[in-house]
């Protein structure tokens, strides 16, 4: 197990599908003032829009489907983002499923904080941990059982 230490601005990843968009920009309009306070990303379309709504700085990564989300696991893999809130939609399939799923994976394994729906979001936004440094816990390869080395 390595630990990590996270500092107190968070570098957090927003991401939605196209039918869960409004509702991340509202929650994002609800918590501007704290957001604000933190490293802002996302794929493409969903970091435009919100930063359209609020006038806060979201760096865009490419759409979703067009490799977005793997980009994002590879920041998360890198270091250089710590926190998501994905508000995937659980009523369609979309065609980077394969990629959804992929990313999810890192982040658990990152041992990042993730927020899939709102409550969960707001129960993260409202944590102290919020406003404190934090250590996570990242699975080595010797954490793993021997049989999928
Ligand atoms: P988008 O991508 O923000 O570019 O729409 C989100 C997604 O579909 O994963």
């Amino acid at each position: 197990m390595n630990i990590d230490h996270f500092g107190k601005q968070k570098k957090i990843a927003l991401i939605a599908h196209d039918h869960r968009k409004k509702d991340l920009i509202e929650w994002v309009l609800e918590n501007k003032e704290l957001l604000s306070g933190h490293f802002l990303c996302g794929t493409g379309t969903t970091a435009g829009l919100i930063s359209e709504a609020t006038g806060l700085p979201v760096t865009p990564y490419k759409s979703g489907p067009l490799g977005g989300d793997q980009q994002i696991g590879a920041l998360i893999a890198e270091g250089k983002v710590n926190f998501m809130i994905f508000f995937w939609d659980p009523l369609s399939s979309q065609p980077h499923d394969p990629d959804v799923k992929a990313l999810l994976r890192i982040a658990v394994l990152y041992d990042i904080p993730v927020a899939m729906n709102q409550s969960t979001a707001d129960y993260l936004l409202t944590s102290p941990l919020m406003h404190e440094e934090h250590d996570r816990h990242i699975m080595t390869v010797r954490d793993i059982p021997r049989e999928h080395n």
